[in-house]
Parts: C-alpha cells; structure tokens; sequence
C-alpha cells in the first residue's frame, strides 16, 4: 500500500494538484485496503486521510493502517474541517465518480475554508493507470478467482441437458461457485442458448436448451474483491454445421490473439489481431464489441481492448480475449479468457475446455 500512495503522490503532483479526494470505491481500496462500502481518502503530499462513518470506524483502523482515521458525522461538512487543517491550493476530484449533487454540497463546503478555499478541479485516470498493472497478491487473487470460476464450470457444463432452462443453469453456476469459496460473482451470469445468444448480454430466460444449438456461457466468480471472467460456446448433442463453422472462426480468433499478442503492442492493436481473422472470414460486422477489457477490482477496467486502444500491454496486466460473432435469428460464439501479459507474451489463466461439446 505504501508503494501504491508513493506512486500516487507523483500523479497528484505531476497533474499540478497538491491534493486528492477519492470517492471511487475501488480506488479507495486500492490505495487505503479498506473494503467498507462509505468513505472518502484524502491524499495530500503528507497527509493520508481516511474519512468515515460510525460503522466503519473499527473496521478502517484494521484494514487501513498508513492512514489517519477521521470520524463522518453529519453529510458534507467532513471536507472543510479537514481542508481547515492541512494546506492545500489545489484539490482534486474524480469526475468520473463524483455525482452532480455530491460535487455541489461539497463545493459549497469547501468554500468556507479560510482564509482562502483551495480549487476543487476535476481529474480523470490518476489511479485507474496504476491499477491496469498487478501486483503479485493481486495477480494471485484474479488467479484465485479465475480457478473458481473454471472448476464450477466444469462441474456444471457436464451435468447440462437438453430441457434445462437458462435460468437453472445460470443459478447452478452462480450457486457453485459460492459453494466452492467465491465471496460473490462478478456479474450476473450469462446463459444464452439458441437465438438468445445473438444478444452478448442476454439475460437469462425460461428458454429451454435444445439439441445442436449455441449455447453462450459467460461467467466470473469474485474473490477476496478480485474478478474473473471467462465465455465458453458449447453445444448439447451434434453441434449443427453452421455452428461448427462459425465456432472454428471464433476459435481461431481468440487462439490466434493469446498467441501472438505481446507487450509491445497497444491494446488496439491486439484487438486488430482477431478482428482481422473475422474479417477475412466475412462476419466482421457481427463482431460489435472489443475484443477484451482490463480485470481486477472490477469487471471491466483498464486497459480498453478495442479497436483504437492506445494502452500498453505491458507485464502484469491482466485483460480478457474474447472475440464473438452474433447472428441475428440464430444466434451467437463467444470465447473468452483472463489472460495475463508475463515476460513479453500472454499467458492464460482459464484452463477450462474449449470444445463445442462437454459431454
Ligand atoms: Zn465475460
Ligand atoms: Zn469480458
């Protein structure tokens, strides 16, 4: 955590702000440890200042030892008590946190710092950088994570039968993993079968699983506040040929991409990989997402996979790959693993199967 403030501290200082308010809660665990759902760091080149409530006053002390502990009570008014007791001009906010109302009340208090109210300025990517990159804890815990994920996938993809609604099997995963120590998923699971897998995220129905048809499985089990994520297409019964030709396209894509994507290239250009080979193929126009995103405390975070990504792959960041073609009226393949980058290539942390067929 000390590392983490001290890298912090050169953001604050070379975005020319002498001070940061963190309301993300994922950046506030980053940076502090503390995994409460309410409270605010205050970073300033000296001062780490966790400010909380009465119910997490116990638990912040445990969780965040290099930061100062400051009682909430009341709404805003915690900013410009502590604004009056360190010296800053230049304070920043997350923008992409910080709602409307939120940053008017605490505009409204910071005004009444004497004798003069530092500027409250908005600020964009300053944690969100230092997080794309893992640390070795943090690379055992999506480790951890993508492990759960894999072993209640194989327990469940076997015991799969044609008449299975969507629902039941979406819940027999979700239920598995938390059987198997997950704290939680990482999203709602995805089960798309048939036509309902044209749509990447569907939500699960009532539709019931028929022979031959794409069955699109999208999955991740959270631990220790760490995500994983991981899409199999699979198939009950003899998978019907247009399922085998779009699933060896896919395949090809995503196997292709973990293969040569290395950490010299930017995340666009990996993208550029795999959507290459659907081109060729024809089915470009029905590959509309990334090819992957960043994982870790959330789902989706940097680095941005996609067409135009300008992040660098560099060792120790965790992303997915998971090319996909959707038809409408029949349906969807989608493949996908956490990967991480480890001395200039990809390694893949998912170890489930990849055939059309788990029976
Ligand atoms: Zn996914
Ligand atoms: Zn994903």
């Amino acid at each position: 955590m000390i590392e983490r403030i001290t890298q912090l501290r050169e953001k604050i200082s070379s975005a020319g702000l002498d001070g940061l308010i963190i309301s993300n809660p994922d950046n506030r665990r980053y940076i502090s440890g503390f995994t409460g759902s309410a409270g605010y760091l205050l970073i300033t080149l000296d001062e780490t200042i966790l400010a909380t409530d009465f119910r997490y006053i116990e638990q912040s002390t445990q969780q965040a030892p290099n930061f100062e502990i400051y009682r909430i009570s009341g709404a805003v008014n915690w900013i410009s008590d502590l604004l009056n007791r360190v010296s800053i001009s230049k304070l920043g906010f997350e923008a992409a946190d910080l709602s409307v109302n939120l940053h008017a009340s605490m505009l409204d208090e910071i005004v009444k710092v004497k004798p003069q109210h530092p500027d409250f300025i908005p600020t964009t990517d300053l944690i969100e950088p230092l997080r794309m990159v893992k640390d070795s804890e943090e690379i055992a815990l999506v480790s951890k994570a993508v492990d759960l994920a894999d072993d209640a996938f194989l327990e469940v993809s076997k015991k799969i039968q044609i008449g299975h609604s969507e629902l039941s099997i979406a819940w027999e995963i979700e239920k598995t993993m938390k059987e198997m120590g997950a704290d939680s998923i990482s999203f709602d699971t995805i089960v798309a079968s048939g036509p309902n897998g044209a749509k990447p995220h569907h939500r699960p129905s009532e539709r019931k699983i028929q022979s031959g048809e794409p069955i699109v499985i999208d999955m991740g089990a959270k631990f220790q506040g760490y995500c994983s994520d991981m899409t199999r297409t699979i198939c009950i019964g003899e998978p019907e040929p247009k399922l085998k030709e779009i699933y060896d396209i896919v395949l090809g894509a995503q196997l292709t991409a973990i293969a040569t994507v290395n950490s010299e290239m930017t995340s666009g250009d990996a993208d550029k990989i795999s959507r290459d080979i659907i081109n060729e193929a024809g089915y470009g126009d029905l590959f509309g997402h990334s090819l992957g995103h960043g994982i870790g405390l959330e789902v989706h975070e940097n680095p941005r996979v996609g067409p135009g990504g300008n992040d660098n792959l560099v060792n120790g960041t965790i992303f997915t790959i998971e090319p996909g073609i959707y038809i409408t009226g029949w349906g969807g393949v989608r493949i996908e693993d956490t990967v991480i980058m480890e001395n200039g290539s990809v390694r893949t942390l998912n170890k489930s199967h990849k055939l059309q067929n788990p029976q």
